[in-house]
């Protein structure tokens, strides 16, 4: 595996194990390190923790409390990769995993929950959200190794005899999971996240916080504004070139915002390009979206429902979206010339970059919004676009320089 920025680009298969921790969000803290920010409008903290990059910020009025803020969303995110890891050998998630087919294991409550919500937007997604899919994943993972680049049809097919997420059996009085055949596996990356960032959101809150900005690796979540700004507002970045910004979101009607992508993390498999999200009806990795944003009002809805929709493609997205309602998405099809599909609510709270106008499309089974957001908006990003150092997918914008934007 190489990693390319925050790329990964597969190579020899005797790396797979290397390769599939590469591909979770629960990854071994690697270190604490931290860093600091402070500008006119925020107050910013960043965190490495669950295998990615975190940060905190706060409104400049709150910066002599940062620090503390950054102790306690750090507590949570280190108390839920702890529990919920796929690789860590104590993991509570782990001795799910061992015990399939075999027994139920007794979780604490924050496991209990995260599963059942897993569950449940299993069953609200008809299944395109699945959490059962790793042994699908790592079936491609070794052929994306491999010259031919596809599984063994074989292989897949028994691998997908593995992938039910109706075979999770949650026992809530008992506060139990078990899952019912011997080689499932449970993984949570596709919400674990989103689940971590409203947990921190909770605490802070339960503390006395009420502005602050939780990015726990592009799984968004906020409360208040910054000062003297009527919302946080995030760039989505442009999943064909991410040094450009699609535009900007307006973080008003829902506190959570989250991107399912192929580009931050990807595998290629002779030259097309996947993220490592898997079709559980076909057993195929998604392969239709570029890039799907979801906003909602928690964090963890957000995560399930990128992953979910971006299995979906366009076609069954509205349906989707009508079912987990209320929730708003920005959809990019992984197809040129470039299309950007809003649903109405999205449009409403989003600045287009001007330089896409003509790729801004609304999604089919939401009406029409024809607002003109650019010419009222704070950003321009014509002459001089968004250059973006980091790679997730969304981008806070913290503070207004004269020329309505910012880079971190
Ligand atoms: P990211 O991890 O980049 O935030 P996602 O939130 O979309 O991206 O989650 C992708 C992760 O979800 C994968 O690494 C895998 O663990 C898991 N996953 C892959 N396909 C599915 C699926 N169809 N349903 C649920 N989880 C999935
Ligand atoms: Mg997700």
């Amino acid at each position: 595996m190489d990693i390319q920025g925050d790329r990964i680009v597969f190579r020899p298969a005797s790396r797979l194990h290397r390769i599939v921790v590469g591909l979770s969000v629960l990854l071994i803290v690697a270190g604490c390190g931290r860093q600091r920010t402070d500008e006119k409008s925020v107050s910013s903290r960043t965190l490495w923790v669950m295998g990615t990059q975190a940060s905190v910020t706060l409104p400049a009025p709150d910066a002599a409390r940062i620090d503390e803020a950054a102790d306690i969303v750090e507590a949570v995110f280190v108390d839920i990769e702890r529990k919920l890891s796929l690789y860590r050998a104590a993991s509570e998630l782990t001795a799910i995993n061992k015990a399939a087919g075999k027994k139920p294991v007794t979780v604490s409550p924050v496991t209990l929950n995260t599963v059942r919500l897993a569950y449940q937007y299993a069953q609200s997604t008809h299944g395109l959200f699945d959490p059962t899919v790793t042994p699908l994943l790592q079936r491609w993972h070794e052929a994306a190794t491999r010259r031919s680049g596809i599984p063994d049809a074989s292989d897949l097919a028994k691998a997908l005899s593995l992938v039910d997420y109706r075979r999770i059996v949650i026992d809530a009085e008992a506060s139990t999971v078990f899952l019912q055949r011997s080689g499932m596996v449970l993984d949570l990356g596709g919400i674990a996240k989103g689940k971590a960032a409203d947990l921190a959101a909770a605490t802070l809150k339960a503390k006395g916080y009420d502005a602050f900005l939780i990015d726990l690796g592009g799984d968004i979540r906020c409360a208040g504004a910054p000062a003297d700004q009527p919302a946080w507002r995030v760039g989505v970045r442009n999943p064909f070139d991410t040094s450009q910004l699609l535009g900007v979101l307006h973080m008003q009607e829902f506190p959570a915002v989250t991107t399912s992508g192929n580009y931050e993390r990807f595998i290629e498999i002779n030259g097309k390009r996947f993220g490592h999200i898997i079709d559980p009806r076909n057993g195929k990795m998604a392969q239709d979206m570029a890039g799907v944003t979801v906003t909602a009002e928690d964090a963890a809805k957000a995560d399930a429902l990128s992953t979910a929709l971006f299995v979906a493609g366009l076609e069954k997205a509205p349906e989707i979206i009508a079912h987990a309602s209320p929730l708003e998405a920005l959809l990019v099809p992984d197809r040129l010339p470039m299309e950007i599909w809003l649903t109405e609510g999205f449009k409403s709270a989003f600045e287009p970059n001007p330089e896409y106008r003509n790729a801004i499309r609304t999604l089919p089974g939401t009406p029409v919004f024809d607002q003109d957001m650019t010419t009222t908006g704070t950003c321009n990003h014509r002459s001089d676009p968004i250059k973006a150092r980091m790679t997730s997918a969304l981008l806070p914008l913290f503070s207004v320089d004269n020329n309505g934007r910012k880079e971190l």
